[in-house]
């Protein structure tokens, strides 16, 4: 943490205790009842935790990018889900921030920050998610309004988001494609329905929809940074944070299994010794803890770029690559240290096995930041220092 100042420390260290208080003694509960988590959530936001990414003069305060990762790492140790309810609200105000017009800042950023107002991304769609140029959702000008007619689908919080960031064709016919596309800043109303949830392995609590917009009417104004055919390099830009913040997650998600690992292999013992004496299960948390420090690095070194103002799709894409295979694989053998229990939905395990495929594939899968990171080392010429 030699990064983070004094005042960044403290504030990790409340969403630590809020964690260790609050959240970890009732996450298997309310996860196995897929509830959604109110008072969790009401409690982040008492806490300022939705407007970290947020500066004056529009939030009170807003963090450094490896602050954040600390932060989003410590909501993910409690229960992914809250983690993740955060997720798309961030992208979303760095979209706002970076392109946005300052009647769109007011507009949206103070609400934001405070939680009033959350907001998620709707980029995928049901005929696939990692082409997103041959996306067909249309946004069509008429007169001082867009139309917008399509389908998004596994669109986080999206009941509960009064804003949401969509990605839309704005000229369907222009090559290359991308240069067709724009974000809308929409809101829920008359013509956009929410027409089903997604039934999901984990991420509970938390929903995933699929959103049915039907002639839905929004005024030009919504249109972000008032300027067509950016959505797509907008986004692109957008994503830098947010898989950022999915390889913080991911950490998170690593650590939790980790850490019960760690403390179940000295409390089962088998042929007269506590398990971790037994040398497969001490090499089990070896690797575990190996891989987490690498990884937990690698998530730094993204949002220490990410700060910087230089392009960081390549370090993004390396930390989330890195951070969610790591989390899939100490959640794996955090099951085989558990034995049997691991099995057993009254320990925690089970659930961090079920969350940890999700950083996996969202916010780009691992193999299309297998094609970002490739594309970036020819293009900077190697890898950078
Ligand atoms: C729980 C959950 C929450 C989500 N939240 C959101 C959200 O809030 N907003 C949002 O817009 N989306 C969200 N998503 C969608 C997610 O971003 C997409 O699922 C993801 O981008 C992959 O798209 P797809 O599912 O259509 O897979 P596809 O694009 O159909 O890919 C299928 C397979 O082919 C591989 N593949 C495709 N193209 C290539 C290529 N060029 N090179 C190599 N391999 C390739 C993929 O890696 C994958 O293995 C969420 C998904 C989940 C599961």
């Amino acid at each position: 943490m030699a990064t983070l100042s004094d005042e960044e420390r403290a504030i990790v260290a409340v969403v630590a205790e809020f964690v260790d208080r609050e959240v970890r003694p009732v996450a298997r509960d309310l996860e196995h009842a897929n509830e959604y988590p109110e008072e969790l959530i009401a409690k982040m936001k008492q806490l300022g935790i939705f407007g970290l990414a947020i500066p004056e003069p529009y939030g009170d305060v807003a963090v450094s990018t490896p602050c954040y990762v600390r932060v989003t790492e410590e909501l993910a140790r409690g229960w992914m889900s809250l983690a993740g309810a955060m997720g798309g609200h961030t992208v979303v105000a760095k979209l706002i921030m970076t392109f946005g017009t300052d009647a769109q800042k007011q507009q949206w950023l103070p609400r934001m920050a405070t939680g009033e107002v959350r907001a998620t991304m709707a980029l995928t769609e049901p005929g696939g998610g990692s082409d997103l140029q041959a996306l067909t959702t249309t946004a069509a000008r008429d007169g001082d309004e867009y139309v917008v007619n399509g389908t998004k689908t596994w669109i986080t919080n999206a009941r509960r988001s009064g804003l949401i960031a969509l990605l839309a064709k704005t000229d369907p016919r222009a090559r290359p494609a991308h240069r067709g596309i724009s974000i809308l800043l929409v809101e829920h109303g008359d013509g956009l329905t929410v027409s089903r949830d997604l039934p999901k392995l984990g991420y509970k609590g938390v929903e995933s929809c699929e959103l049915s917009f039907a002639d839905y009417r929004t005024p030009v104004s919504a249109l972000l940074g008032k300027v067509e055919g950016q959505g797509f390099a907008q986004m692109m830009k957008g994503l830098e944070i947010g898989r950022i913040q999915v390889a913080s997650r991911a950490l998170g998600v690593g650590r939790a299994a980790f850490e019960d690992a760690l403390r179940y292999a000295q409390e089962r013992e088998s042929f007269g010794k506590p398990i971790w004496r037994h040398q497969s299960i001490g090499n089990y948390l070896a690797d575990m803890a190996a891989s987490l420090t690498a990884a937990r690095q690698l998530v730094l070194h993204a949002a220490e770029r990410y700060d910087s103002g230089d392009r960081s799709d390549l370090e993004a894409g390396m930390a989330k690559l890195f951070a969610s295979e790591t989390a899939m694989t100490i959640a794996l053998n955090a099951v085989r240290v558990h034995g049997g229990y691991g099995y057993s939905t009254e320990f925690d395990v089970e659930r961090y096995f079920r969350d940890a495929p999700l950083m996996i594939v969202g916010e780009g899968t691992n193999e299309i930041q297998r094609n970002v990171i490739a594309a970036q080392l020819v293009a900077r010429g190697g890898l950078p220092d």
